[in-house]
């Protein structure tokens, strides 16, 4: 038997309804904040990802899908903000009046260690606003997410924000991290090593609670906690969080988020949900100042978003499909089919006895399916151009002309 591939999954039955339940929030919530969707390729070069997400991230070193077609080296997309920006550049969107307001949604793959939670492909919700430099826009994107989540039940949760500073307080600080972190060195992860050298920063969001009990010696720490951002940033810092408050959204600063991809600048932020177990994170984002001119475009401030969305589903109760409206049962096919027809085209959800047999098995058949209507053609309501509308709770029927049958759904 073939089988699916380890960490993927098909998606199908009751799990649909859920899916289309938070779809459906999803896109009411990015309508009314003005966001129009975006959907951009599948795979791309893989160049792309190295430049645009980085090349010290554990996405680009292990765990891209990349392969050779035509010696041109492709990699499935395991995020989409490359992708998002790759396509503002190449469609001009600069000149669009700003903010460029952006959602996705889509299966992302990535080359990791399949449990609960994680996946290898999975599929992320996200958002990417370009042009606006503006704190507000950053308290924008993260009031979005927060609707949404809300909008489908969550509403335990726990926003976490950092700021990361400007290219300028960065190297500043990555400096002192590094004289800090030198002497220790030896005893961090090999993964660590290599953070050191290419991006530090990110030797902060190492898993490894040996890494983190090294991070939390005194000389690290006090490097950590010192207010290493410039003035700029920190009045950019200080708004966000004015904004913040202004919308009653709850925070903490944690001065240890820096988030996994290279690209992030000044504003990084996490939502968590308390109800989920260890891979508990379900928002990440932040701003990217750099990335649009990185990738070759013209210099264009941008934040955004993503979410992954099985952590989304395993959080939210079971959503009923919607049940049938109607279940014909009657022995000519002929008028069955035609009767199904006008039904569905009037709304009206409906099934029918395929075999056509037996008058008490289609009833039988009508009853098992859960519809709230038997709708019923005898040979009597044939020749006499009616029909019969059974209401499968209250057992009530009413039997009408033909085309009167269709007010009856109306009530
Ligand atoms: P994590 O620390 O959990 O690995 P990440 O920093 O790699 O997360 P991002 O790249 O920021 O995650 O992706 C945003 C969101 O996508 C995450 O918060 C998570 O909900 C989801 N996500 C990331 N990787 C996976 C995966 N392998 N399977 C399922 N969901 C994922
Ligand atoms: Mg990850």
């Amino acid at each position: 038997m073939i089988t699916a591939q380890k960490g993927t999954k098909d998606i199908f039955g009751q799990e649909t309804a859920k899916w289309h339940f938070v779809e459906q929030a999803m896109r009411e919530v990015f309508e009314n904040a003005n966001y129009t969707e975006i959907r951009t390729p599948i795979f791309e070069a893989t160049e792309l990802f190295a430049r645009g997400v980085g090349d010290s991230t554990d996405i680009v070193n292990k765990e891209m899908y990349t392969f050779v077609q035509k010696e041109r080296s492709l990699t499935l997309r395991p995020e989409n903000t490359a992708g998002v920006v790759r396509a503002y550049i190449e469609h001009g969107m600069h000149r669009i009046s700003p903010p460029v307001k952006l959602f996705y949604k889509g299966p992302m793959f990535r080359y990791e260690r399949p449990q609960a939670g994680r996946q290898r492909q999975f599929h992320q919700v996200g958002v990417e606003v370009f042009g606006m430099e503006n704190p507000s826009c950053d308290a924008e994107v993260i009031s979005t997410a927060i609707a949404f989540l809300n909008k489908i039940g969550l509403n335990d949760l726990e926003l976490e924000i950092n700021s990361l500073g400007c290219e300028k307080c960065r190297s500043n600080f990555r400096e002192k991290l590094k004289a800090a972190v030198k002497p220790m060195l030896e005893n961090f992860c090999d993964d660590c090593k290599m953070r050191y050298e290419k991006n530090p920063l990110r030797m902060l969001d190492c898993k490894s609670p040996e890494c983190q009990s090294y991070l939390a010696t005194e000389a690290v720490r006090n490097v950590i906690n010192s207010e290493f951002i410039c003035e700029d940033c920190q009045a950019h810092f200080d708004k966000l969080k004015s904004y913040l408050d202004a919308l009653n959204i709850k925070y903490t600063v944690n001065k240890l988020l820096v988030r996994g991809l290279d690209y992030y600048n000044r504003t990084v932020f996490e939502i968590k949900s308390n109800s989920l177990g260890s891979q508990n994170a379900v928002c990440g984002g932040g701003r990217y100042d750099t990335l649009v001119q990185t990738l070759g475009g013209v210099p264009t401030p941008a934040v955004g978003w993503a979410m992954g969305m099985e952590r989304l589903m395993a959080l939210i109760p079971d959503v009923n499909a919607k049940q049938l409206d109607a279940y014909i049962v009657c022995q000519d096919l002929n008028e069955t089919l035609k009767v199904a027809k006008l039904l569905r085209e009037n709304n009206i959800k409906t099934e029918f006895d395929m075999q056509g047999k037996n008058f008490s098995k289609g009833f039988e058949k009508a009853l098992k399916s859960g519809a709230n209507f038997a709708v019923i053609l005898g040979e009597d309501e044939i020749k006499a151009n009616k029909i019969t509308v059974k209401n499968l709770q209250s057992k009530e029927q009413v039997t009408v002309d033909r085309d009167k049958v269709l007010d009856i759904f109306k009530n």
